[in-house]
């Protein structure tokens, strides 16, 4: 699901989905820098919305999207009295709104979970060039994403740091991985904060332990979701889907330093690597100026201080969510959608302190042990899998409370 190169010649209108998160203001940052190149159109937020006021005085987008009336009203009084021409409009209508403008040139999917699902696949759906941060989207409805993306001929760029490395190192525009003479592609991922952890003490560490990451600066979700590795898990689905493979073709490493993104081998045996500081500007930067180049503001690596770069192979018994990620995608049809939907239940009943965070992936295989999988062909089945997993979830979680 590469897409070719097209050069833009004016200033790109930019939807950014989910501007108020980790994501949203790394995408700022970038676009901050290079005024004459972007505009932003629309920015959306579903809790900060004083965040989001200060980001529409600062950038003027033409819309802004909250999830009810309440905060509508009460940040079109205020933008209105900061003399912002910006409008205020509604919820997920107002969402895939913005992502499908005729406007709009490119569209940031940044929005966490299951929530970002219907306004990315509305970018789809409409032919934009699409950055892609929110995985959930690709891991719940891959197939009908590509699909979606074939026929409006919309141009899917990986955000997700491991994917854009991938892109970078694999050939453009790419026909297949065999063809392309890759041997398999390593994705790489630091193992979390508690890869050296004893394994008898997994059960009582906190939601705070959890969400300090030792590399990267992330919304909570993703970094409950990189400390059990099910976060490497639903970008190994990410990855099948974006670079066409087979799951036999992609392995999973450790690299604990997050200094190389993720590798392709080829069948010469050369093995291409995609090397940086850990900052997402970084691959938002390579996706928003793509085919070209354009600065990030990240500053460039120091090898002569950088020290030894480790490699080790992720351990099943620390990692368990990692193995059922990839059993989902094996399955394929609708179980990486509920996959995705139990890890969103029990990583939320994590962070509110009821459960433990070894529960996480008990949780998920209880529900996938009992799922009966299909292949959907709409995307309504997309969703009633991930309410039933989301059901079911939600039952075995009151029986691990009882
Ligand atoms: P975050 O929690 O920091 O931000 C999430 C954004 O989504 C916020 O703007 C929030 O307002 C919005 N949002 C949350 N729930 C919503 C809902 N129900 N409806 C509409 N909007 C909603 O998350 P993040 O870390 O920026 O991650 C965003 C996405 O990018 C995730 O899918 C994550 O997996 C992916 N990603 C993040 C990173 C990273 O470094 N943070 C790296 C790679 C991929
Ligand atoms: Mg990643």
């Amino acid at each position: 699901m590469i897409p070719s190169a097209v050069v833009a010649r004016r200033p790109q209108r930019v939807t950014v989905l989910g501007s108020t998160g980790s994501i949203g203001v790394n995408t700022l940052d970038v676009l901050s820098q290079h005024p004459e190149r972007f505009e932003v159109y629309a920015l959306t937020a579903h809790q900060q919305i004083d965040k989001l006021f200060e980001q529409c005085v600062r950038f003027q987008p033409r819309v802004a999207v909250v999830p009810h009336a309440e905060a509508a009203h009460r940040l079109q009084a205020a933008l209105d009295k900061a003399g912002c021409r910006t409008q205020v409009v509604l919820g997920e209508a107002g969402l895939c709104a913005v992502a499908a403008d005729a406007a709009v040139d490119t569209v940031v999917a940044a929005i966490v979970g299951a929530a970002g699902l219907r306004p990315t696949m509305a970018a789809v759906d409409a032919g934009k060039r699409l950055l892609l941060a929110n995985k959930e989207a690709l891991v719940m409805a891959g197939g009908l994403f590509i699909q979606a993306a074939e026929r409006s001929g919309a141009q899917v760029l990986p955000v997700d740091s491991e994917h854009n490395a991938i892109f970078q190192c694999l050939p453009n525009p790419l026909s297949s991985l065999n063809q392309a003479g890759v041997k398999r592609i390593l994705l790489t991922g630091s193992g979390g904060p508690f890869r050296l952890l004893p394994l008898e003490q997994l059960p009582f560490v906190t939601a705070e332990q959890a969400c300090k990451h030792p590399n990267w600066a992330m919304g909570r979700k993703i970094s409950v979701d990189s400390a059990s590795m099910m976060n490497k898990g639903l970008e190994f689905i990410e990855a099948c889907w974006l670079f066409n493979a087979q799951p036999s073709e992609i392995d999973v490493l450790l690299h604990p330093q997050s200094i190389i993104h993720s590798m392709v081998e080829y069948q010469d045996g050369s093995v291409l690597a995609q090397m940086g500081q850990p900052d997402m500007r970084t691959p938002i930067a390579h996706c928003l100026a793509w085919p070209e180049r354009m600065r990030s503001g990240v500053a460039g690596l120091d090898f002569l201080t950088l020290g030894a770069l480790e490699f080790a192979a992720p351990c099943q018994a620390r990692y368990p969510a990692l193995g059922l990620a990839k059993a989902a995608m094996r399955d394929g049809g609708l179980a990486p959608a509920a996959l995705n939907a139990a890890n969103e239940i029990a990583v939320e009943a994590f962070l509110q302190g009821r459960i433990n965070f070894v529960h996480i992936a008990e949780l998920v295989d209880a529900v996938m042990q009992s799922w009966r999988n299909t292949e959907p062909d709409a995307l309504e089945e997309v969703y009633a899998a991930d309410l039933s997993a989301r059901e079911a979830a939600l039952w075995h979680l009151s029986k691990m409370r009882q």
